[in-house]
């Protein structure tokens, strides 16, 4: 009913998630609140384990932070793709392993750069200057790091712009031309052992053939780099798989239909060239999106020049709406098998205009006090909220097996003054 989503079903009127009354949760734990499956993120990390068999699965931690979705997806095997020091320590304390841990960013501090030596993970190397930094301080402490080189590898994608990350204009990664000089420069200098290369086209990919470009692209790299000697042992593809968010569009493209764009090149450019690597993916939505949905309650219903249904969530509760003019499903929770009425235009609480949540959507009859669901939040909803308008964060619930269990208390007020200092003359 939801675009082959089997944890979400209708029951008696009411939403289900994973066996769990998405109104009794509402009840139970306040609004808004993040709910994730269990089930279905166990699935979707074992997705990609039979598509890729072979390859290391480095899920993207920016997607989604909550310790207790890290900590399943480690258990699973999972490792994380962290893009700061916080994101690390999230990782770490989630029991990932370090070996399974690649430090990305294009702007990474001193003291990151540091952490990263001394937690022993990979560091993704996005620049010159950035190798020459790590050097330094690998020496200093004593160490030696295994790098990547984060590759611009030049290629268009069908996506949001604010979310393509491999076109030759983006802050990402180096040139493809200049990585074999900055790979031998590497091979030469002290602290850092250059191992392999990394590349990210950007997110909500629908189609597959971009991937097999950038995989042909990462081979010839690594010939030329073979060429002068160097040893490319992984090469990680990085994340972007998309999901299907809209229930009417077609389905995206799956692990296996990615598998199949990228294992037949690599496979038949490493037979070519003669070298074996590893293959890493870094996904984060295509692993957690679908697994979440964000409940909120209806505050107001005005009728003005359209239909306005005021919610308790605003961009500050899930932003990709107002950052993106994503699509995200609405099921109107405690009406769920009820015939479509009207159409509405959601919008949250935040005194913005640009808070509008879903514009002109047909949804059954709605009334103050509903609950309405907003499906496919997992993957960059929580992770991107904020406190703006001085509305503490919501909570998240894990549900498996109809259980309920809270992985994340929602913020009170005094959140919002946790850091605050008044100097003692204002008092
Ligand atoms: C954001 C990001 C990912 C994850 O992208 P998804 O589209 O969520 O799969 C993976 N790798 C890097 C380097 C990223 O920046």
């Amino acid at each position: 009913m939801f675009g082959g989503k089997d944890h979400i079903r209708v029951v008696n009127n009411h939403l289900y998630i994973s066996g769990a009354d998405t109104v009794e949760i509402a009840e139970r734990f306040g609004t808004p609140v993040y709910v994730t499956s269990e089930d279905r993120l166990r699935e979707n990390i074992r997705r990609y384990h039979r598509a890729f068999p072979d390859a290391d699965k480095y899920f993207a931690v920016k997607a989604n932070g909550n310790i207790s979705i890290i900590r399943i997806l480690a258990h699973e095997g999972a490792g994380a793709d962290v893009f700061s020091a916080g994101e690390l320590y999230l990782a770490r304390l989630a029991g990932v392993p370090r070996e399974k841990i690649l430090f990305n960013g294009n702007s990474k501090r001193d003291e990151e750069l540091r952490m990263a030596v001394t937690s022993g993970v990979r560091v993704s190397v996005d620049s010159e200057e950035e190798l020459e930094t790590l050097s330094r301080i690998a020496s200093e402490e004593g160490k030696s790091v295994e790098v990547l080189f984060r590759v611009n590898p030049d290629i268009s994608v069908d996506t949001h712009p604010k979310i393509a990350t491999g076109l030759k204009s983006s802050k990402f990664g180096i040139p493809a031309k200049s990585v074999k000089s900055i790979y031998e420069k590497a091979m030469q200098m002290d602290g850092v052992e250059p191992v392999g290369l990394h590349c990210h086209i950007g997110s909500q990919i629908l189609d597959v053939s971009p991937f097999s470009e950038a995989a042909a692209r990462m081979m010839d790299l690594a010939g030329e780099i073979a060429g002068i000697g160097g040893d490319v042992k992984l090469l990680d593809l990085g994340g972007g798989l998309g999901i299907q968010y809209d229930p009417a569009a077609s389905p995206a493209p799956s692990p296996q239909d990615l598998a199949n764009a990228v294992l037949p090149v690599i496979e038949r450019r490493s037979e070519e060239l003669g070298v074996r690597m590893r293959l890493i993916l870094e996904p984060g939505r295509s692993i957690v999106a679908d697994t979440t949905i964000l409940l909120t309650r209806v505050n107001v219903v005005k009728r003005a020049h359209v239909t306005f249904v005021g919610v308790d969530a605003g961009f500050n509760v899930l932003a990709r709406p107002m950052l993106y003019d994503a699509y995200h499903h609405i099921v109107v929770a405690n009406r769920a098998g009820a015939e479509i009425s009207d159409k509405y235009t959601v919008v949250g609480p935040i005194c913005e205009s640009g808070d509008v949540l879903a514009r002109d959507r047909a949804l059954p009859v709605v009334e103050r006090g509903d609950i309405l669901a907003f499906l496919d939040a997992g993957a960059y909803g929580f992770s991107m909220s904020s406190q703006y308008n001085g509305q503490p964060r919501p909570a998240e619930v894990l549900v498996h097996d109809g259980d309920m269990e809270l992985i994340r208390k929602a913020e009170d007020i005094n959140a919002l003054l946790a850091c605050q200092v008044i100097p003692p003359r204002l008092v």
